[in-house]
């Protein structure tokens, strides 16, 4: 690679981020880091209808909370700024009007009513372009069919006009894209994209084009939405004398929703009860406030790895990757062509192999702001015991509360289907008698509780089926859980003996 390497994240702040749109930054930031080379934010704000307040400082937080980091940025400033579209209005207007000079793109001076009027015309007659284009503008009022008196009286006038591209038939237009390959468009079906709206702001085509070139973005990696606007781009560059500096492309392929039918849209999180944005974002709307994967319990490390994986392999079968090894590894070669399905199950396998390798002492002070939103009170020693046993069953931080609470306040439901199976009130008097047991162990270590335990069993001949669901019940409500003697010892004998003890009320009460 000759040019330094210099790539964008361009979002436009409609609305919160999208975790398509997360990937599309990592993807961004993992070629700048690969190639040593720029990454760079860039925000795009001309669509003053489209703009949603918040949303600029959402996409800020998002990255931050992710820990991806910008070269350059509004924020951040550097030596192609300003950064943000809407401050940049002035340079969009110098570059249209120099098209319009040098001729390849004019003035269009036609009303709502008669582009509508147009389509209509052109759909009936079932027309190959159904847009205003080379084969529909000299019938259009516009600066190629009016006098030059016509024209600069319009444009004196202070009515609105806009400024458009204009497109040769007849040619193929090519480029190679990083991941899709030789991709062709012919000009004849493509229209006169407008360039500059009437408010003066551009459009999207003529912004990014303008700003890409300027900012000497050297790859252009999104997604594969954008992939039909590239004809134009590529035109634009051509336009302006520019086709030297034309970026590299690569178009990522659609994230699908869970069930792979279709792209994974903002409404899907609700409707799989997955988190589709990195960050919950609030809104007066009930309807557009959405949980993010934050509030769903992930780290971001792995929202990180599951989002690397998510339409790019490595060489090899390694899959837990820490973001420097992600930054040596990626390769936009290796990033797929076909969409790629958003497999929640697998995120939360991602989740649960970070939680599992993190140490207890780094688990038990990332619990501490979880704690705090609850009455436990634990001691340092034994909130670590708690972690230690609950570590192996957890995927999301808060399974170690939520699922571990009977460590830390009496147990508050029971398993029904278990205890209809398991328990009769006469079987309290074996719980009493296991009490008395446990009562009589001294060091309330796991090994030295096995060895009472068993040992009663083998006197009374109780079946480890007669003892440990009713054991596991009454000190936890559920048959699952950890180690049973573990279990018990970090309850110690005083709570033990007494859930054991006092059992039969507690599920009379239930
Ligand atoms: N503003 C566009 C977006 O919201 C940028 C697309 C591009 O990267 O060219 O995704």
């Amino acid at each position: 690679m000759s040019k330094p390497v210099r790539v964008r994240f361009a979002p436009s702040p409609t609305g919160p981020l999208h975790i398509g749109g997360v990937r599309t930054a990592l993807y961004n930031y993992l070629f700048a880091r690969k190639h040593q080379g720029t990454f760079i934010l860039r925000i795009e704000d001309t669509d003053q209808k489209r703009y949603v307040e918040g949303a600029e400082a959402y996409i800020i937080r998002s990255m931050n909370w992710l820990g991806l980091p910008f070269d350059e940025s509004p924020a951040k400033g550097g030596p192609y700024g300003p950064y943000r579209q809407s401050d940049r209005k002035d340079l969009y207007i110098q570059y249209a009007n120099q098209l319009v000079q040098s001729g390849k793109a004019y003035y269009a001076f036609d009303t709502p009513e008669e582009l509508a009027a147009l389509r209509e015309k052109l759909t009936a007659e079932k027309a190959p372009a159904t847009n205003y284009g080379s084969a529909s503008r000299m019938s259009m009022k516009n600066s190629l069919t009016l006098s030059k008196t016509e024209v600069q009286e319009w444009l004196d006038s202070g009515k609105p006009y806009v400024i458009r591209l204009k497109i040769e038939p007849g040619q193929e237009v090519s480029f190679r894209d990083m991941i899709r390959e030789d991709v062709q468009f012919s000009t004849n079906l493509l229209d006169d994209k407008v360039l500059l709206k009437a408010d003066g702001m551009p459009t999207y085509h003529l912004a990014n084009v303008v700003d890409d070139y300027t900012m000497k973005i050297s790859h252009v990696i999104r997604g594969v939405e954008w992939l039909s606007s590239t004809a134009h781009h590529v035109l634009l560059y051509r336009a302006f004398g520019w086709e030297e500096d034309i970026p590299k492309f690569a178009h990522l392929p659609l994230i699908l929703k869970p069930n792979g039918k279709g792209k994974l849209s903002k409404r899907d999180g609700a409707k799989f009860n997955v988190p589709v944005f990195p960050l919950s974002w609030k809104a007066k709307n009930p309807e557009d406030s959405f949980k993010g994967f934050d509030e769903f319990g992930f780290f971001p490390e792995a929202v990180i790895n599951f989002l690397a994986m998510l339409g790019w392999h490595p060489e090899d079968e390694q899959e837990i990757f820490t973001l420097e090894e992600l930054s040596k590894a990626f390769s936009i070669y290796r990033v797929s062509k076909s969409g790629a399905i958003f497999d929640y199950e697998k995120a939360k396998w991602f989740n649960q192999q970070y939680l599992l390798a993190m140490s207890v002492d780094e688990l038990a002070q990332k619990l501490q702001p979880l704690l705090k939103k609850t009455d436990y009170n634990p001691s340092p020693a034994y909130l670590k015991e708690v972690i230690k046993l609950m570590q192996p069953r957890a995927t999301f931080l808060q399974d170690i509360l939520e699922q571990g609470y009977f460590f830390f306040e009496d147990v508050k439901v029971y398993d029904k289907k278990a205890l209809k199976k398991r328990w009769k009130p006469e079987k309290q008097a074996i719980l009493d008698e296991l009490a008395d047991v446990l009562e009589g162990v001294d060091r309330f270590l796991p090994k030295y509780i096995e060895a009472a335990i068993k040992e009663w069993m083998g006197e009374k001949e109780l079946g480890f089926g007669a003892v440990f669901p009713l054991i596991r019940l009454a000190l936890a409500g559920t048959l699952q859980g950890p180690d049973i003697f573990e279990m018990i010892s970090v309850l110690t004998k005083h709570v033990t003996v007494k859930r054991l003890r006092t059992f039969s009320e507690k599920v009379g009460a239930v």
